[in-house]
């Protein structure tokens, strides 16, 4: 059981707020994980050089009895059942996109999978959502408090507070 578990979430194409909530109540219909926080939900521009929407983006604190490749396959499952299509391009408008942001400790660079995220550290709509939930959080591969990469990102990428998110909107029903 990995009990320190960041998932990062983001959309932006249709209702993205209802997207996001939608995903958290995905993420804990499966008995693996275990729901231990959620952040606000923020509103964000896009980091790409293909001109779209806004991004909501939040994120959730989890712990998860498996392993990162399980978590992986278990995100990807739900983006694809929320309507997800790839067009094999990067940074390209979507649904929902679910990202393994921190797992514990853990250093990884494999094929499929690079943990930390390797946008963590460059990205305030990813590292604000998490900062919100633990402050304190540290960088497992710059061993670096993560707070410590925000004073360094352009002041283009902006993220301003929507709302809290309720424990009732995402309670199992
Ligand atoms: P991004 O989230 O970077 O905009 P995608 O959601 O399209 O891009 O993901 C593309 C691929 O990134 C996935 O197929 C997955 O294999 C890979 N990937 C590598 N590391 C991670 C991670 N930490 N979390 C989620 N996906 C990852
Ligand atoms: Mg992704």
């Amino acid at each position: 059981m990995k009990d320190r578990v960041f998932i990062g979430i983001g959309s932006n194409v249709g209702d993205s707020e209802g997207n996001c909530i939608i995903s958290i109540k995905e993420l804990r219909k499966d008995g693996r994980l275990a729901f231990r926080g959620v952040s606000s939900l923020y509103r964000t521009s896009p980091v790409s050089s293909i001109p779209q929407d806004d991004f909501v983006n939040c994120a959730v604190f989890v712990s998860w009895a498996g392993s990162p490749l399980s978590l992986l396959e278990f995100l990807m499952g739900i983006e694809n059942r929320m309507g997800r299509v790839r067009d094999g391009k990067k940074d390209s408008p979507r649904v929902i996109d679910l990202d393994i942001l921190l797992f514990g400790n853990l250093v990884l660079q494999e094929h499929s999978l690079t943990i930390p995220h390797a946008e963590l550290h460059k990205r305030r709509f990813a590292m604000v959502p998490c900062l919100e939930i633990d402050p304190q959080i540290i960088h497992p591969g710059f061993r670096r408090p993560l707070a410590t990469f925000l004073s360094k990102i352009a002041d283009q990428q902006s993220v301003e507070l929507i709302r809290k998110i309720n424990m009732d909107e995402i309670e199992l029903s």
